[in-house]
């Protein structure tokens, strides 16, 4: 496909000042921003990266004049597109203010930017991984050990996650000859343009395993079931993560595991509710107890209560046992309270005696009326 002038993909005239290139590319950023562009990302990303090296070569007055004369197919000059030109860029960018598009230039800037194969032998880091995990209201107020399966890729037992079967031997790969990345020249982009690609034989390795290790297959790594010992701190709640450092996914060729994120799920309880640190529940009273007070049993977190409610409690009232909810994960202040709320008891059948009880109690009202 034929590449776009630079001057029509900014709309701007061959004789266009500075300024108004500054201009015209800000107002295409803006117009091509993804929050702008939610249904279309995709084409709004490859419009911007037109744009930004539309940009790249007109506000360079260097590259302009080269690119006025000679156009998209220049003499060869011999140049990437290097991490200084990608500041640059950058940096016009973040003066206007669209720092959300620093993935898109990492995107665009990839191809200049290729690992070398030393960097590829170092190692690459393990994958972090999550684990849910449900528990009860209880053990969440307490806080528990438990030991848990975790799936996760552990280095490989038989090599050492090496990748080697014992004894075997790594050479240099052919294809890349040991640089685990491949160039190739293209006449387009600014000139003579080097595009960079890892090395497909070696995986940008520069390496390659003569006989790899039969049980990961030359992945270093294997699926395993891990047992894990945790201690869930009291006062967690529903999607609070806990950090187990290292105990992710291995790394491959000596990089650093991963993360294990235990996610909490609190299992929902059938009397109490909780909201935060403070835990809500009901109770019932009859009728009479109601109307003359009692002391009432209420269950909570930490055991058995005795509340002591006046005569003529009303339906709904709510009474507050302090210190009775939820510790705090952090362990300061103390406990949430444990909120009771009283239900009346109307009861659904009488007997002969009650009914005529009730009866005389309710003449009794009609009286006082
Ligand atoms: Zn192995
Ligand atoms: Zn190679």
């Amino acid at each position: 496909m034929a590449k776009q002038d630079y001057y029509e993909v900014l709309g701007v005239a061959r004789d266009a000042s500075e300024a108004d290139i500054k201009k015209a590319y800000r107002q295409k950023a803006k117009e091509l921003h993804p929050d702008r562009n939610p249904d279309d990302r995709k084409r709004a990303e490859e419009d911007f990266k037109r744009v930004a090296e539309a940009y790249e070569v007109l506000s360079d007055a260097q590259k302009r004049a080269q690119y006025d004369r000679y156009g998209h197919a220049g003499p060869d000059q011999g140049f990437t597109f290097g991490d200084t030109d990608f500041r640059r860029a950058r940096e016009a960018y973040r003066e206007f203010g669209f720092g959300g598009f620093d993935n898109l230039f990492d995107l665009f800037f990839r191809q200049g930017a290729a690992q070398t194969a030393a960097d590829r032998r170092r190692g690459a880091a393990g994958e972090s991984i999550e684990y849910r995990l449900r528990i009860t209201l209880e053990d969440a107020a307490r806080g528990t050990k438990m030991t848990l399966t975790v799936p996760r890729l552990a280095a490989c037992p038989a090599c050492a996650g090496t990748g080697m079967e014992p004894g075997s031997k790594k050479k240099a790969c052919s294809a890349c000859k040991g640089r685990g990345q491949i160039e190739h020249r293209q006449q387009s982009f600014l000139g003579s343009f080097i595009n960079i690609s890892t090395c497909p034989e070696c995986e940008g390795h520069g390496e390659i395993v003569e006989d790899p290790c039969h049980k990961c297959h030359g992945q270093g790594r294997v699926k395993e079931k891990s047992k894990i010992s945790i201690t869930v701190p009291a006062g967690v709640d529903t999607g609070s993560r806990l950090r187990l450092r290292d105990q992710g996914n291995a790394g491959v060729g000596g990089g650093p595991n991963g993360d294990l994120f235990i996610v909490i799920e609190i299992i929902p309880h059938p009397q109490f509710r909780r909201e935060g640190p403070d835990i809500h529940s009901r109770v019932t009273a009859s009728y009479p107890q109601a109307a003359l007070g009692t002391k009432l049993k209420v269950e909570t977190l930490w055991g058995e209560e005795t509340v002591s409610i006046p005569s003529g409690t009303q339906p709904g009232t709510v009474f507050r046992l302090r210190n009775k909810g939820m510790p705090s994960i952090h362990g300061l202040n103390g406990k949430g309270d444990h909120f009771v709320e009283v239900t009346i008891d109307v009861p659904a059948k009488l007997t002969a005696k009650q009914r005529q009880v009730v009866e005389e109690l309710a003449k009794s009202f009609e009286a006082t009326k």
